[in-house]
């Protein structure tokens, strides 16, 4: 009875969103369409459980960038059970993965990404710092939602694909190491895309958005430098010293001087890798590794050829050598309209989460504990479809920029977490296994799944996309990748991270086969309204 008053409504939200397209020669298909969308956006309902389980599991595997082989496991078993053909270790990185089910066109593979952030490791649940294992990364970013928001909506619809005899192939696909944007300028180099007719990608928020154009934000590559000097006694004989650290230093210097002088979208910044052994003996080799983000990509490159001179100067000014190695690539974003347009209804129809009272009582006690701006609770409409910005504005990148210059890709935003958290950060990771996580990844599905129909039954939809993408993106840009034919996947990163933590986090992997929710087997009730003082 519950499942016949669900489609109903759906019914109706879906013939809104299709009228409102107002295409007379859509007229006669417009009904079959909705009625395949409501019964995918019914099947994602009962799929619940087993997006919740994926959302708490991958929470729970806390992986950092290239060690995502827990995640990897987890997901390419699920989905080989499920009828899938695998593929492992695709583009020399051994942690992702290539999921492919079905046959013939069209082609609609699904992305999102799956790796934490350091030192994040939090409960969750918990609306305040509270480290579940102390230095321990977690997903301090919610990386851990976006393949359940995938997953579910690829096995609703090809339940339909299946039933009605429908061609068309989907794929599931990671985005591995987007924390340091190690892999889709990779997979896009090694032709991963070729054949794919349309890329969709979802990335958690607070809101349920979709956007056309050039997105917000920046590119960037990611580079280390590594400089080599002379070892010496610090004290006994210095002068006989050539210290990579200097050079380090220097290039530091002269970096933020030259700062002042580059166009205020530009975003850099370093961390020091390796700053030698010990202070009596003077360092050798030391290395910083930089991330140099623009607007444009021809700003990225103006402004990393004005690094490697920065760099050249620090190696003469300390008789030093100096190497470098890309770690990562992100091209700037643009996404496609036509696709972005049909999302943007499904968006409509499908609107956004049904938060309980109790949903929007720990949301506002973590915006109180976060000092948020404003105590608004979860949202509950949904953003605008945004066009491309007038005046640019910087921000974070992401390489799905690589993907959306290959073949026509949008990013969905869906809502699992709270508005008022730091990103990259712990307070990140608070919501991202607790019910907030886990409807906004089942409204995110729904609108994966809808807008999936969409592509599989309206060829013209495809069409229009490749039009945009031929005639409009392409028209004047071209994609010129930030890596070379011959640039290895950094994948030695965070190997040493990962081997110092993942026995303590193993301890706390989530088991669904005991626990109903990940809340339930760390003895975290819900919603917990209180703070850091009551304990
Ligand atoms: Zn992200």
């Amino acid at each position: 009875m519950k499942k016949i008053v669900a489609l109903a409504v759906g019914i109706i939200a879906f013939s809104n969103g299709v009228n409102a397209q107002n295409e007379s020669d859509a007229a006669e298909a417009a009904p079959k369409l909705t009625g395949l969308k409501v019964e995918a956006a019914a099947m994602v309902d009962e799929k619940r459980k087993l997006t919740q389980e994926i959302v708490d599991s991958l929470f729970s595997f806390s992986e950092l960038a290239f060690q995502e082989f827990e995640s990897q496991r987890y997901l390419t078993d699920m989905l080989e059970a499920k009828g899938f053909s695998i593929e492992m270790g695709v583009s020399g990185l051994p942690s992702a993965w290539w999921a492919t089910w079905g046959s013939g066109k069209p082609v609609i593979a699904l992305g999102s990404d799956v790796d934490g952030i350091p030192k994040s490791s939090q409960v969750p649940g918990v609306p305040y710092r509270k480290a579940l294992v102390e230095g321990a990364p977690g997903h301090g970013e919610g990386h851990n939602s976006g393949q359940a928001v995938n997953i579910t909506a690829a096995l609703a619809v090809k339940a339909i694909m299946e039933r009605d005899g429908l061609p068309g192939t989907i794929v599931v696909w990671p985005g591995v190491a987007e924390e340091l944007v190690g892999a889709k300028a990779w997979y896009a180099r090694d032709g991963r895309f070729d054949g794919i007719d349309a890329v969709l990608f979802t990335h958690v928020s607070d809101s349920m958005e979709v956007s056309w154009g050039q997105a917000t934000g920046t590119g960037l590559v990611s580079v280390e430098y590594t400089f080599e000097g002379q070892s010496a006694h610090a004290a006994g004989d210095p002068w006989k010293g050539r210290s990579a650290l200097d050079a380090i230093e220097l290039m530091s210097v002269g970096w933020n001087y030259r700062r002042e002088h580059l166009r205020p979208l530009q975003r850099s910044h370093s961390v020091i890798t390796d700053g030698g052994d010990q202070p009596n003996v003077v360092p050798s080799k030391a290395s910083a590794w930089y991330f140099i983000r623009e607007i444009t990509a021809d700003h990225i490159r103006e402004n990393f050829a004005t690094l490697q001179r920065v760099a050249e100067g620090a190696a003469m000014m300390t008789d030093t050598t100096v190497s470098r190695r890309i770690i990562g690539a992100a091209y700037p974003r643009h996404f496609n309209k036509p696709i972005a347009e049909a999302m943007y209804e499904n968006m409509r129809a499908v609107g956004m989460p049904d938060w309980s009272d109790d949903d929007q009582a720990f949301a506002r006690v973590f915006q109180e504990y976060m000092k948020a701006d404003e105590i608004t609770g979860l949202k509950t409409e949904i953003e605008e479809l945004a066009a491309p910005r007038e005046e640019p504005k910087s921000g974070g990148s992401d390489d799905i920029g690589d993907v959306s210059w290959s073949v026509p890709t949008v990013t969905l935003r869906f809502p699992s977490n709270i508005d008022g958290r730091t990103g990259h950060h712990w307070s990140s990771a608070i919501a991202m296994a607790t019910p907030v996580a886990h409807k906004g990844a089942t409204a995110g599905a729904k609108v994966i799944a809808a807008t999936m129909i969409d592509l599989l039954q309206d060829p013209d939809l495809v069409e229009s996309a490749w039009t945009y993408y031929r005639e409009e993106q392409t028209a004047n840009e071209s994609y010129v990748p930030f890596i070379s034919a011959d640039d290895p996947p950094a994948i030695d990163k965070n190997v040493e991270i990962m081997a110092t933590y993942r026995d303590e986090l193993r301890k706390y992997y989530y088991d669904p086969s005991k626990y109903e929710t990940y809340l339930e087997q760390l003895g975290v009730e819900y919603p917990l309204l209180t703070g850091p003082d009551s304990e």
